[in-house]
């Protein structure tokens, strides 16, 4: 697996039985993760309706991680009704940190990105002008396009935790 990408659902608190076919694995409100219906495995090769479609022009080798929520985000004054909160945010980050490890994937700018960065990066995919994940709730300060860096901080930081277990 070259990449993790992540995401919101830009649906509801809980994932539904077609988000899990979207993503490899998704974290609740409450930060439950759930497993999707395929493997990171299955998008070494994309084969039509056997892999995990998270990322429009970006599926080989790339591992979707979302955070349920975000129907109805706008932009940062208007984020609808299920704003990810911030248990859902740090166990989502903790997720990225155990699945880098799994996968020995060193946190960079390539390896670990949001969608919306993939889409600023790949232009002429379906992938561009996504919004997820442009706003985080718990943390509003981080701007638009600082956020990826700060979700990438974050991960660095859980997986040195993890080396100390
Ligand atoms: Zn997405």
């Amino acid at each position: 697996m070259k990449r993790i990408i992540l995401h919101w659902t830009g649906g509801g608190y809980y994932p539904t039985a077609v988000e899990k076919e979207y993503y490899h694995f998704l974290v609740d409100a409450e930060g439950r993760v759930y497993k999707g219906k395929f493997r990171p495995e299955d998008n070494l090769v994309c084969k039509p309706h056997s892999y995990a479609a998270h990322t429009g022009g970006g599926n080989t080798g790339s591992i979707g991680i979302a955070l349920c929520g975000m129907q109805g985000y706008k932009d940062c004054r208007v984020v609808g009704k299920y704003p990810i909160t911030l248990a859902q945010f740090e166990k989502a980050m903790k997720l990225a940190a155990y699945i880098a490890c799994k996968y020995k994937l060193v946190v960079d700018r390539t390896t670990v990105m949001t969608h919306y960065e993939f889409g600023i990066k790949h232009p002429a995919t379906s992938s561009y002008g996504k919004p997820d994940i442009t706003f985080i709730p718990a943390y509003p300060w981080v701007s638009k396009n600082e956020v990826g860096d700060f979700i990438r901080s974050k991960i660095r930081w859980y997986k040195t935790k993890m080396k100390e277990v």
